[in-house]
């Protein structure tokens, strides 16, 4: 039995574990197997406060790690197979160990969908990113693509046009998804142009690491053709780490865990912090900020409790 678990390695989670361990709550922390979370994508962080020069997106991790482990962060490898939180205390199970604890903090984050390419793996955080708000900043004067057809990749091709040369938004049809004023705005937009009917084939060149291109294949006349691009945007939307809590707590329509005030969900003494609750500002420093808000809602909140649902036991093997 805990006091407080927290589920998730982002910045989310690893300020919740500093500020949980700093109030003397013993948390433990699961990793998860993709330890550290979307920063751990990117290269060059240049606006989390506190590093004029920036820093790379592992090891802001990695200082957050320590820095949560100092004050007594308990950290578990692996990921979590299933919750129960029909009743307090609630139970989570990994592979190979059951918890239980009397608060939960929920910092899975969401993950960028990707296309599935190999070069576009290899090339992330050299040129190819999901983040135009992270790195918009390192294309100047550069042209480069964005992919996607929604909200998100008109909102960030036009906002990569204050950065970038020219920027190319490559679409598989020949019809937008996003909002009509967000169309409106980047047909509009001299430093826009659109592939219609097309479909990003690969990045190139992974043997050398940096993007110097892509090839895109027009899907009507099934033809290839190159653009000489130096960055590559992959704004084909984003899909909320929720499906454990499927049917337990409220999501929204796209998977979103709905917040309730602060950090609490529908579920009294479970909090959600980071991506997995923020569809709209997903950035470092706000996932951060509200991992400190749920651990903060979860001592009071362990306040509140009567006596006689104190802590009793450890973590058991299942
Ligand atoms: P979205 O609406 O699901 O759009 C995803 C886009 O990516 C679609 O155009 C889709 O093409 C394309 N796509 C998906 N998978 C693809 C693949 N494998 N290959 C190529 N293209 C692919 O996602 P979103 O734009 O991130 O928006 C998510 C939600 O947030 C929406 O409700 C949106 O309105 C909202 N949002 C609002 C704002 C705003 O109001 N400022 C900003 C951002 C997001 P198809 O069109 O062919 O399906």
């Amino acid at each position: 039995m805990r006091d407080v678990m927290i589920i998730g390695s982002g910045p989310a989670g690893l300020t919740a574990g500093l500020y949980a361990a700093r109030a003397n709550l013993k948390p433990v922390l699961i990793e998860g197997l993709e330890s550290g979370g979307q920063l751990m994508l990117t290269t060059d962080v240049e606006n989390y406060p506190g590093f004029p020069d920036g820093v790379l997106g592992p090891e802001l991790m990695a200082s957050m790690r320590k820095q949560a482990e100092r004050f007594g962060t308990e950290f578990v490898i692996g990921d979590v197979t299933s919750v129960d939180l029909s009743g307090s205390p609630f139970t989570i199970n990994t592979s190979d160990t059951r918890y239980q604890a009397r608060t939960l903090i929920i910092a899975t984050g969401a993950s960028a969908r990707l296309l599935g390419l190999p070069s576009e793996r290899s090339l992330m955080g050299h040129g190819v990113s999901t983040c135009a708000t992270c790195d918009g900043y390192f294309f100047r004067d550069k042209p480069i693509v964005v992919v996607g057809g929604g909200d998100t990749a008109m909102e960030e091709a036009i906002f990569l046009t204050k950065f970038a040369s020219h920027v190319t938004v490559i679409h598989r049809r020949d019809k937008l998804r996003a909002s009509q004023i967000m169309q409106d705005k980047a047909l509009a937009n001299a430093k826009i142009s659109f592939e219609w009917n097309s479909a990003l084939d690969e990045v190139t060149d992974s043997d050398t690491g940096v993007v110097t291109g892509v090839i895109i294949r027009d899907l009507v006349q099934d033809t290839t053709k190159r653009l000489d691009v130096e960055g590559v945007f992959i704004a084909i939307g984003h899909t909320p780490n929720t499906s454990l809590f499927t049917g337990r707590l409220e999501l929204d329509a796209n998977g979103y865990i709905v917040p309730q005030g602060g950090a609490r969900t529908n579920i009294p003494g479970v909090f959600a912090a980071g991506d997995v609750q923020d569809h709209t500002y997903r950035q470092a420093i706000t996932a951060a900020g509200s991992g400190c808000m749920a651990a903060i809602d979860a001592e009071r909140f362990l306040e509140h409790l009567p006596a006689e649902t104190a802590p009793v036991t450890t973590a058991e093997s299942v």
